[in-house]
């Protein structure tokens, strides 16, 4: 991990812009604790607010702390597909806990079809159970989807969705989806890892997405940009692959600008816009109970 400050640079007045990242896992076991100094980066990079996404009963309360702590951290819970096969029996009443002593969103949520050796069994009842919380109580609702998306957009098109609408996460469907999933009520979320070479199909989809439906997302420690569009570098303290930090957003917000031939300000106000208008939920006021309260 680099020093707090090696690769700060403190933004002039005249350039000061929001920036909203619509999907990180500030939580994850591989930022080691430093997310103190994770997010003081991120402060100073003018990062506005983050959502930050549980996976998995074990990383809630994680997530929760974090809330608590950060004013720009709006916390989503969720069963990701990966994790799935861990639920406890008594996970959906955990999840509703938290749902209704926090303000917060519905995710990491999927479907997975790319993942060797995951099966598919139980994802969809999963799923679906989510789904019905994030429509229930009209929370937004981030979704993962890979290799299956003709089946994710039959799911949405037949069953209860939240009215304000839901994030497709790091978005790599096909161009000719984008409509019927906006039609839904979608929210496409760009990551900098679609700025490597040979993701031009994954750029060019997301040219056709409604200029109001984008969002932009760093998935942070995942889905690193190109090394040399990286201000902020990080490594794992046990010398294992490089991870993504969470204040290289406004880099990814330069690749989009850069795709969409628009200045990075109108950008930024668009983005701002539209990520208060999804997760615009109010931050880290307990709806009903202090978070201390929700049993783990
Ligand atoms: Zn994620």
């Amino acid at each position: 991990m680099q020093s707090p400050t090696s690769s700060l640079r403190v933004r002039p007045p005249d350039q000061a812009m929001r920036f909203y990242d619509a999907h990180n896992h500030l939580q994850d076991p591989r930022f080691a604790g430093t997310q103190s100094r994770l997010m003081a980066a991120c402060q100073i990079e003018g990062i506005a607010g983050m959502v930050v996404n549980g996976s998995c009963e074990a990383d809630w309360p994680e997530v929760a702390r974090l809330a608590a702590r950060y004013t720009e951290v709006r916390p989503s819970f969720g069963y990701h597909p990966w994790y799935v096969h861990e639920r406890t029996a008594h996970w959906q009443d955990t999840l509703r806990r938290y749902l209704d002593t926090l303000p917060a969103a519905v995710g990491e949520v999927g479907l997975d079809r790319w993942k060797p050796g995951l099966a598919y069994e139980g994802q969809e009842a999963v799923f679906l159970d989510q789904l019905l919380l994030a429509a229930e109580r009209n929370r937004p609702l981030s979704i993962h989807c890979l290799r299956t998306w003709g089946r994710l957009l039959e799911l949405l098109e037949t069953h209860p969705r939240p009215a304000r609408g839901f994030l497709l996460h790091s978005y790599g469907g096909p161009a000719e989806l984008v409509p019927p999933l906006a039609a839904l009520g979608a929210y496409f979320g760009f990551p900098g890892y679609f700025a490597h070479p040979g993701k031009e199909r994954r750029r060019d989809a997301f040219r056709s997405v409604p200029l109001d439906r984008w969002l932009i997302e760093t998935d942070a420690p995942d889905q690193r940009l190109p090394d040399h569009l990286q201000r902020h570098p990080c490594a794992t303290s046990d010398g294992s692959a490089p991870i993504n930090h969470p204040a290289n957003l406004p880099a990814v917000y330069t690749v989009a600008a850069n795709l969409l031939g628009l200045p990075l300000a109108q950008l930024a106000a668009i983005i701002e816009e539209n990520f208060l208008r999804l997760f615009g939920l109010p931050t880290n006021q307990p709806t009903t109970a202090s978070p201390a309260t929700v049993k783990e």
